[in-house]
């Protein structure tokens, strides 16, 4: 088992010092995504207070040419404190800072996908989109070969493994609990957790959110989750299909509701969503994952839990559909809808903000509208 060599410094030792008291000083760690829209970057400064909201914390900036974010000679990138967390690694009263990333214009870098999800999701405020996505993750050692794996070969057959309990099925238990347990205490809605169906392959579920906290909650839980896995010397992958052939991939399926679809009869308007869904598969598939389809198109082959990525589909507890509806829902008629295909490297941004384009919006065709303010 391959583990990285800095996991291998003594633990121990690094607790005396992070025993040590800080004064008046609160450490406040700013995270950002960088140029590839899937990697996070996180730099810390100190404050000589405790910020009570994020509106207290001051801009930065960053060396944009070290992050793929840069255009031209213009380095300099802003900074924009956009949600505030308790910091689960440092503890109170030190700080995790989610940021929005301007260039030197001050316009959004080109993976600010925040910027544009937040003024659609003030545009739709009143219809209360509540957003839940499940994300599936897995667990790979420093060599890129799943943890625990045999390391020439392959473990058994899937079957056992989702849900599982016991040494031969969970495989890597420790960080799904410690990232559960660092996830409450900052302050983040996770709604569970659960071994996936391939072995080293776990999920969270992070909802209900409403609006652009959905993005805000699942990018600091991502952000937790790596920085738990550097603490074990292991590496955590959001890639949709780790491994080819009869293993499943990985997905961040996203659950969507309204008001209206929440109360009596709301299944109306759920089945109202998945029509205009149907009629703009194209652009959901290139909002749902970084490369605009092409990693999707290595997960949603029909097969192994996934529907075909070039078909849109729709069913009651069908989980080979692109749209999911709950059997719950289907029979209470009303509640929320499943949307299966986003990757899991997708941009929660990017997936709540075209889902709101077109069920709430009623934006037809393959470009986003542009509405002027
Ligand atoms: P699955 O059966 O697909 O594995 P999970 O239990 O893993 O479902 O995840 C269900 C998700 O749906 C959770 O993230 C939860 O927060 C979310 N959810 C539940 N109710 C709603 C709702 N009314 N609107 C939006 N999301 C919801
Ligand atoms: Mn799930
Ligand atoms: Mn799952
Ligand atoms: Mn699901």
């Amino acid at each position: 088992m391959a583990l990285s060599t800095s996991s291998r410094l003594s633990k121990v030792v690094k607790q005396i010092y992070m025993e040590l008291t800080q004064g008046s000083k609160v450490q406040a760690m700013y995270v950002w995504v960088d140029g590839t829209g899937e990697g996070l970057r996180c730099k810390t400064r100190t404050l000589d207070f405790e910020p009570k909201s994020v509106a207290e914390l001051p801009e930065w900036n960053f060396d944009g040419s070290s992050t793929y974010q840069s255009e031209g000679s213009n380095s300099d990138m802003y900074l924009i404190p956009s949600a505030m967390f308790r910091d689960p690694f440092r503890k109170d009263p030190n700080k995790l800072v989610l940021c929005e990333v301007l260039k030197y214009n001050r316009k959004p870098a080109g993976t600010n996908l925040r910027y544009s999800c937040s003024r659609i999701m003030k545009m739709v405020a009143d219809q209360v989109p509540w957003f839940g996505m499940e994300q599936e993750y897995t667990l790979l050692g420093t060599d890129g070969h799943p943890f625990g794996w045999p390391s020439n070969g392959f473990p058994g057959p899937q079957g056992p493994y989702y849900c599982g309990v016991g040494a031969d099925k969970a495989y890597g238990r420790d960080i799904a609990e410690a990232h559960y347990r660092a996830c409450l205490y900052a302050g983040i809605k996770l709604s569970g957790i659960n071994a996936e169906v391939m072995p080293a392959q776990w999920e969270f579920q992070v909802g209900p959110c409403e609006g652009i906290e959905m993005g805000d909650h699942l990018w600091i839980a991502r952000f937790i989750l790596h920085r738990i896995c550097e603490d074990f010397g292991v590496i955590v992958s959001f890639d949709p299909k780790p491994i080819t052939g009869n293993w499943n991939g990985a997905g961040c399926h996203a659950n969507f509701s309204t008001k209206a679809m929440r109360e009596e009869n709301g299944l109306k308007y759920i089945e109202d969503a998945i029509e205009k869904l149907g009629k703009r598969h194209q652009y959901h598939i290139r909002a749902y994952d970084p490369k605009k389809g092409l990693d999707n198109a290595r997960r949603l082959t029909g097969k192994h839990e996934t529907s075909n990525i070039n078909e849109f589909s729709a069913g009651v507890a069908n989980r080979g559909a692109s749209i999911r509806i709950p059997r719950s829902v289907g029979q209470e008629k009303k509640g929320y809808f499943e949307d299966r295909r986003p990757s899991a490297n997708c941009d929660p941004y990017g997936v709540t903000e075209a889902l709101v384009r077109t069920c709430l919006l009623n934006e037809t065709g393959d470009e986003p509208a542009d509405y002027k303010n």
